[in-house]
């Protein structure tokens, strides 16, 4: 078994840690520190090469904005601009995409899946929606994906608003409620109150949405037993279509951070937070839903969530706007991250990439047997067809140590996590990196 890394969450008697400053949950591999700021070509080269068109492509659009900072949030997100500001970076961001659209890698590549990812989509307004839709459909469109998801922060939403969402196509709407605490949402620095959830959810359920998702937050600053209970409680009352729960984590650059290193903010420790997650499963499987990932749970068994299980079974995805991520052809790379960076050099005419990392084949095995490991259980036959490689062997000492551990089990068919690994799978992943990428800083 490798030696515990960084984020491990569990000392090394079996005792659980206090939270402590840094992002435990792992999204990609190798880690982002080893992508190259200098060297650039590998994603020039995929950009003009054509992937195989069997590959699924995804779109992910960025949108940078809140309409207040989040004192747990490590994203780089802008709270003061005004409408032309806005605008301008709408404008931006579809000149990128009509960059792309003459570019080798798309051409005979319908979208799969796309996402409205930020920052907060919904914090542009209806015209403002609707205007970057216009101008991106002169150069892409996304008719035939099977899911376009759009995050929301409930808010900012008004039924036009909704209805803009709806015409655009988004097939998921996925509603940031973190928690139904007034006084914990205010504590933690959210914009929105629990009354605009249960105005926009009605709403939301009216317009017919094929698939509404929840996202809830365990652990955050304020929270109790008490609490937790009830904001699950009530969420079950809504009988969402899907529930993503994270545990809160505290980044380094987080508002909280300072008062994490003062020690003057009191924050659940991990094995609470596990505790809370576990109870929240427990009640949401009680009324027949089902635990699909480690953070998340369905209502109904068949309710897909396309662009995970597309991007954690290797598919392409472009990812557009200020400091996105793309996978593209077998290479990782990250757009500019200052917005005024990334707007000069699409006004030079010019894709707005910041860093790159071409990846090997073992590297690529190992970024999908990790992020798999998070749906609970993964299939070595999926591994063996497709890289050739027996996982059972190449990994038969981490997947003992975990079995010895009580976090999996497995035959030769299926690897599972058991509840407590699932829990805690984050921290158990670097123990399947390659050495030099176990233990550093995960950002
Ligand atoms: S809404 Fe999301 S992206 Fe915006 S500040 Fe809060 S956590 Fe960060």
């Amino acid at each position: 078994m490798s030696s515990g890394p960084r984020n491990e969450n569990v000392g090394k008697n079996g005792q659980d840690t206090p939270t402590e400053l840094g992002s435990y949950f792992i999204s990609n591999y190798p880690p982002f520190s080893a992508w190259d700021r200098d060297d650039l070509s590998p994603a020039r080269d995929a950009i003009e090469s054509h992937p195989s068109v069997d590959t699924p492509l995804g779109l992910y659009l960025h949108i940078p904005f809140c309409r207040k900072r989040c004192k747990f949030c490590y994203f780089r997100v802008y709270t003061d601009k005004n409408a032309s500001e806005v605008e301008r970076y709408v404008d931006g961001l579809a000149r990128e995409v009509e960059l792309y659209s003459d570019k080798p890698v798309l051409q005979g590549r319908p979208f799969r899946f796309a996402y409205f990812g930020g920052g907060t989509p919904s914090f542009l307004s209806e015209k403002q929606l609707r205007s970057l839709v216009e101008k991106l459909r002169r150069s892409v469109d996304w008719d035939d994906a099977e899911e376009v998801t759009f995050e929301c922060e409930p808010g900012t939403l008004s039924q036009k608003k909704l209805e803009a969402i709806r015409e655009i196509g988004v097939t998921r709407l996925s509603l940031g409620v973190e928690n139904l605490s007034d006084a914990i949402l205010e504590e933690n620095g959210r914009a929105h109150r629990s009354a605009e959830v249960f105005r926009t959810y009605a709403w939301a359920k009216e317009m017919g949405f094929p698939q509404i998702n929840v996202d809830l937050i365990a652990g955050m600053v304020g929270e109790t037993d008490e609490n937790w209970r009830d904001t699950v409680e009530r969420t079950l009352e809504l009988s969402p279509d899907s529930l993503t729960i994270y545990q809160m984590e505290l980044p380094y650059n987080a508002v909280y951070a300072a008062d994490l290193k003062e020690g003057s903010l009191r924050v659940a420790d991990w094995q609470t937070k596990r505790r809370w997650v576990r109870q929240a499963f427990e009640m949401f499987e009680s009324k027949g839903y089902s635990v699909s990932s480690a953070y998340a749970l369905v209502k109904n068994a068949d309710t897909r969530f396309v662009y995970r299980d597309a991007l954690w079974r290797g598919a392409d995805m472009l990812g557009t706007g200020v400091a996105s991520f793309s996978h593209i052809g077998g290479v990782h790379y990250q757009n500019l991250d200052r917005e005024d960076q990334y707007l000069a050099a699409l006004d030079a005419g010019e894709l707005p990439l910041g860093r790159a990392l071409s990846v090997t084949k073992d590297q690529r095995l190992i970024r999908e047997l990790i992020l798999q490991l998070k749906l609970g259980r993964i299939q070595p036959d999926y591994f063996s067809n497709k890289f050739g490689v027996s996982i059972m062997e190449r990994f038969r000492d981490p997947l003992d140590a975990l079995r010895e551990s009580g976090y999996a089990e497995y035959d030769e068919r299926e690897v599972r996590l058991t509840r407590e690994g699932l829990l805690r799978v984050d921290a158990l992943l670097p123990r399947f990196f390659e050495p030099e990428h176990r233990g550093v800083r995960y950002t």
